[in-house]
């Protein structure tokens, strides 16, 4: 895939590729993108700085747009784990900045900080999480944060979490989304 224009998205992730700009895939996403795109499990490594982000991002908001949920409440379908708080943050920008245009929302949950704003946009409803696996784990033990509706789970710099010795989280994490998913 030589061009943005290759991959069947959805109409409004089509334009969130658009308004950042991007018109050539990076190769991670020329890799990955067509397998992500067909709910295919996938591990990408690749530097930092080399379009990674956009490589899971992209994926799951076309997912989400192309199999909106049914009826009022918003189960979280998209769950994002990172190592920081800082990658969890790029990460939102990330999605904010892709997902203008869908009428998604997302949430990023992140200790070191209280946790009423965080409980607040979780009660509102939200599409996606993007969360650091300690204080994710805090609102999965309240019932706070329900996995049961995960079909996209991306584990982010896992390489990394291994390293900060995230295993045994990370362990606890995925044995309560559901087997049927997408892993990335
Ligand atoms: P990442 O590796 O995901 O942190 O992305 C590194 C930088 O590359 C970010 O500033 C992105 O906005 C930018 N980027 C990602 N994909 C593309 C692309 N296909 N074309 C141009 N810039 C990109």
């Amino acid at each position: 895939m030589t061009s943005f224009d290759d991959f069947d998205f959805a109409p409004s992730v089509r334009q969130g590729v658009r308004d950042a700009g991007y018109t050539t895939p990076t190769p991670v996403q020329a890799a990955t993108l067509p397998h992500a795109l067909k709910g295919i499990d996938v591990v990408g490594v690749a530097q930092t700085g080399t379009g990674k982000t956009a490589a899971f991002v992209l994926p799951i908001l076309d997912y989400l747009v192309k199999e909106p949920s049914g009826g009022k409440r918003r189960p979280i379908r998209a769950l994002v784990v990172t190592p920081t708080r800082e990658l969890a943050i790029q990460v939102e920008e990330a999605i904010q900045t892709y997902g203008k245009a869908t009428r998604l929302r997302s949430t990023t949950i992140y200790g070191g900080v209280g946790k009423g704003g965080q409980r607040t946009a979780l009660r509102n409803g939200t599409d996606i999480v993007v969360a650091t696996p300690g204080r994710l784990l805090d609102f999965v033990g309240t019932n706070e944060i329900d996995l049961s509706h995960v079909d996209v789970l991306v584990l982010d710099e896992a390489d990394r979490m291994l390293d900060m010795g995230f295993i045994r989280d990370i362990r606890k994490i995925v044995a309560q989304a559901p087997e049927q998913r997408q892993t990335l």
